[in-house]
């Protein structure tokens, strides 16, 4: 397995063409914006090194028997998948934002599972060449990229009559040795942090949408693959002097969108190429896992929660019974997420692949909670904070001559608080609610693995409403 220190230098030997602000990234690793994405990362690798984390952050590979980082590992029963929701949790607290590596994870169980079922209907060897690629990335502990979400054009069509048909990626030619593809992939989290690029379907297709039935995996800096990095709010704050207005000084996340040019994928890289049938499979499966990952939610909300205690005991109210009741729902909301992630991952099941997977109707009543919960913790954290969250000066105010002094004297609340210590934690809550790793807490719960929509189709699909009918009506006689 790689340190956190060999992960960054790998990085540096990637050739990924990356754009942000109307101009090309020519050192991306050290880029200020860029930068606290990847130490977020970093620390799946750090973690990992660590005697009293290696239960949960690294597991034995089924093909090898060697010990790998838990997220290059395909979950061989229960257990894994019920230490992948204590991960989640645990990486979510110690960065307090997106550590993007739960997204490659998912895709190659995922694919693990349907390559195996394709091969079961079709005799092709799509498995074969899959677990050939797991053994790559599980020997070079890599980071891959899980790509899924289209553009999508014009939503009321599908794939084969968007007036663009690079709308959905596709494949544009078939060559002996291989497949051309073209297209984009959107809101990709962690794209330049990633080693690899693992692309998947985005919705269920039909027969016309062949060409748009397409699973490959490729290097990140494959020639021909460009990426532009998506605006965050407060996302300049990173580039300024200091830190203290970042909130979080160590980590944060990213999204990119991956733009696919006619890039040529090698066939033993191709796990899906026309079987459009098990398009639905693909993503109802990568979704369950990863609605399974927002497990990550949970160990933000500790972040959150632990900020307003913070909070309310430099401001003094912290013994008021509302404030005290207000962490008690926070708490409340938070651990009911955890529940869910952690019931999802217990009632899991074995695929015909072998591979591990949770319980479909409970990672998608998880996810649907982590659409709702979030955000009241965000309105209770903000209700604790005060207003002072959004109005305080800066920190340059605070270090001027001129005003410093006065930022001290007039910001300060308990006496035995350096005003300091108040304003950065006052930052934080700023930084998780409303800066850049709101996009984490807040949309990315919101629309990251599918929006609440999608969870609630998926409710109605998997619940057994037969049998609740037949209960209610043994109970009243009804035959
Ligand atoms: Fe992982 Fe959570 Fe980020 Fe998704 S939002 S990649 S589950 S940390
Ligand atoms: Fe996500």
């Amino acid at each position: 397995m790689m340190n956190a220190e060999q992960y960054e230098e790998s990085l540096r030997k990637l050739k990924l063409d990356v754009h942000m602000f109307g101009e090309r990234v020519k050192n991306v690793v050290d880029h200020p914006i860029i930068r606290p994405s990847m130490k977020a990362v970093a620390k799946t690798y750090e973690m990992a090194e660590k005697e009293e984390y290696q239960e949960i952050m690294t597991a034995r590979s089924h093909l090898t028997g060697k010990s790998v980082n838990r997220f290059t590992h395909v979950h061989q029963n229960i257990d894994d998948l019920v230490k992948k929701s204590k991960m989640g949790r645990l990486l979510g607290r110690e960065t307090g934002c997106c550590f993007q590596r739960c997204v490659g994870m998912d895709a190659l169980n995922a694919v693990s599972i349907v390559s195996h079922n394709v091969d079961a209907k079709w005799g092709t060897e799509y498995n074969k060449r899959f677990l050939k690629y797991l053994a790559y990335v599980q020997e070079h502990d890599l980071t891959v990229d899980g790509a899924m979400t289209d553009t999508k054009g014009d939503r009321s069509l599908p794939p084969h009559k968007q007036p663009d048909p690079d709308a959905f990626l596709h494949v544009v030619e078939r060559r002996k040795d291989g497949i051309v593809v073209r297209g984009a992939k959107a809101h990709q989290t962690g794209a330049v942090n990633s080693h690899e690029i693992l692309v998947m379907p985005t919705l269920s297709m039909r027969e016309d949408d062949r060409e748009y039935a397409v699973s490959f995996a490729l290097p990140s800096d494959a020639e021909g693959i460009l990426y532009i990095i998506g605006r965050q709010s407060c996302d300049t704050r990173k580039s300024e002097e200091g830190a203290l207005d970042q909130g979080n000084l160590l980590f944060g996340g990213h999204e990119a969108l991956v733009v696919f040019e006619d890039v040529f994928v090698p066939w033993e890289r191709v796990f899906m190429c026309g079987e459009f049938e098990f398009t639905g499979e693909l993503v109802e499966k990568f979704a369950a896992y990863h609605r399974q990952s927002y497990a990550c939610k949970v160990g933000v909300g500790d972040v959150l929660i632990g900020a307003a205690q913070v909070a309310a005991e430099y401001n003094g109210v912290d013994k008021a019974s509302h404030v005290k009741d207000k962490i008690i729902e926070m708490n409340h909301l938070n651990e009911t997420l955890y529940c869910g992630c952690v019931a999802c991952a217990s009632e899991g099941h074995r695929e015909q692949s072998g591979t591990y997977c949770v319980d479909i109707l409970l990672s998608n009543v998880h996810k649907q909670n982590v659409t709702r919960f979030p955000y009241e913790i965000a309105r209770l954290a903000q209700d604790i904070a005060g207003g002072l969250m959004v109005t305080m000066p800066s920190e340059k105010d605070l270090r001027s001559p001129e005003t410093g002094r006065l930022v001290e004297k007039y910001l300060g609340a308990k006496s035995n608080v350096p005003t300091e210590h108040r304003l950065r934690i006052l930052r934080l809550i700023e930084n998780l609610t409303l800066g850049s790793a709101a996009v984490g807490y807040l949309t990315e719960s919101m629309h990251g693995a599918g929006s609440p929509q999608a969870q609630r189709i998926m409710i109605s699909r998997t619940v057994d409403m037969r049998e609740k009918q037949r209960a209610a009506k043994r109970l009243c006689g009804i035959e």
